[in-house]
């Protein structure tokens, strides 16, 4: 019987490791934290968006740096082949905003212990608290081809066996025959993901692309801290890089302690993140009023204007703040009277194109996903497979896959696991 060792019990990990006991293997899953899942259990806030139901066409232009590296395993295992895998292994699940499925219970808890018994029910032996330090090599000699009349040899590196370390500081060798490494990104370290896979790939010879956090905020300067806790809905933000415009969005923001953040705020942020480390200009322009060009706003301020009378105070702050209400949430009304106070802009303007400068971004600590990784171009995208070593798969995060916020990167998890861990075998 085939042994395989998976390395940690992420989505993509465990989707990996059932799927090959399916296929007959006799499976370890090494994880390194207690539990398994322990990012798994924060998504989605705690709700899980497990996958997004578009079809390729529409799903693909939300996976960077290059979608065509997913598309083999996301034919494998469609968005739809992921509902129907978790429905049958008896977790019912729900849609919302037409293609974002999650847990009929809205429980991300409830993803975890339906893998866990799936797990359990192929024998899949799960081994926590410990951590792969190293994976041990050895050389083999295959002939070049036995159709070609040669005494070629070509050397293949291989896996013998990895150095583990419990939780109790003992350290061992464990040997399979096949090795899947599924470690995650370095997002959100206390779940587990510290990037322990890029340093282990890297080790063997594969090269890893620049990682950089993404679908994470985006710090002004000079950032006005009473922004904080604001939310807003159906505005627009538009990324420029160098004065250009180069992605607008719509939808709800996120002003927090790291910066501007939320859905719209994520959707913008690789873009801006890899502008920022290449020393480029970055500013954000939140429009607050989308619906309504600059004329009709206009007419409507003048309108309300010539209502309420030029009496005395007509041009003072606390008249504005009064007026803004009508227009703005009030925790929002004292930093744009500062704002047009500096910019010198007419009230109507800077709600059209309130320009915030952009100084960093926030770090791997609270980034919700890892760029870059493990480089595609060293990987078998129909199999997983790397094309170093013979005996060693990759799936998930550690990869150089990467997808916009919407449950697309945990369909990027469970499809490579599920085709990495199909294809164990030659
Ligand atoms: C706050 C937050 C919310 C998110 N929400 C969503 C969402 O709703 N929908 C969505 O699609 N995506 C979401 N994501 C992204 C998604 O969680 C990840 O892309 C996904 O978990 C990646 O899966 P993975 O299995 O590759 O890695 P991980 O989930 O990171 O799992 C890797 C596992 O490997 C273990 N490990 C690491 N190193 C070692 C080692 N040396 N030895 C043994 N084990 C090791 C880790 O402890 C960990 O358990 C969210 C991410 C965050 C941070």
């Amino acid at each position: 019987m085939k042994e395989v060792i998976v390395i940690g019990a992420g989505p993509a990990g465990m989707l990996a490791a059932g799927t090959a006991a399916e296929r007959g293997a006799r499976v370890v899953l090494l994880e390194k934290m207690e539990k398994p899942g322990r990012k798994l259990a924060i998504t989605g806030k705690g709700r899980c968006n497990i996958t997004n139901l578009k079809n390729w066409e529409d799903f693909s232009p939300h996976v960077h740096p290059v979608n065509r590296y997913f598309k083999p395993a996301f034919y494998n295992f469609t968005s739809e082949d992921t509902v129907a895998f978790f429905n049958n292994i008896g977790l019912p699940t729900v849609l919302e905003r037409g293609t974002r499925v999650y847990p009929a219970s809205q429980r991300a808890f409830d993803v975890i212990d339906a893998l866990k018994s799936w797990l359990e029910r192929l024998g899949v032996r799960i081994i926590c608290g410990c951590q792969v330090l190293e994976f041990l090599r050895e050389e083999t000699k295959a002939s070049a081809s036995a159709s070609h009349e040669t005494n070629n040899e070509i050397r293949q590196q291989r896996i013998k066996a990895v150095r583990v370390r419990s939780s109790q500081g003992e350290e061992k060798l464990l040997t399979a025959d096949h090795f899947i490494l599924a470690t995650g990104g370095k997002t959100y370290p206390g779940t587990g993901s510290t990037g322990d896979g890029y340093a282990l790939a890297s080790a063997l010879g594969h090269t890893i692309e620049p990682l950089f956090p993404t679908l994470t905020a985006l710090m002004p300067v000079d950032y006005d801290r009473r922004l904080e806790r604001v939310e807003l809905r159906n505005v627009r933000l538009d990324l420029y890089i160098e004065d250009v415009l180069r992605r607008s969005e719509e939808g709800e923001l996120l002003f927090s302690n790291l910066g501007i953040e939320g859905p719209i705020g994520f959707r913008v942020s690789r873009q801006a993140v890899v502008a920022l480390n290449k020393g480029q200009r970055v500013s954000l322009h939140l429009n607050l009023k989308p619906a309504l060009t600059r004329e009709q706003l206009m007419l409507r301020w003048e309108r309300e204007n010539s209502l309420a009378g030029s009496g005395s105070g007509s041009g003072s702050e606390t008249y504005l703040v009064k007026r803004l209400r009508a227009y703005m949430p009030e925790a929002l009304t004292g930093p744009f009277v500062k704002y047009v106070t500096v910019s010198g802009l007419h009230p109507v303007d800077a709600m059209t194109r309130w320009v915030f400068p952009i100084a960093s971004y926030g770090d791997w600590a609270r980034a919700v996903v890892t760029a870059g990784g493990i480089s595609m171009k060293e990987v078998d995208m129909r199999t997983m497979r790397s094309k170093l070593i013979e005996n060693l798969s990759f799936a998930g995060e550690v990869l150089d896959l990467d997808a916009d916020s919407g449950g697309y990167n945990l369909q990027i998890a469970f499809a490579t696991g599920r085709l990495a861990g199909g294809k164990t075998s030659d």
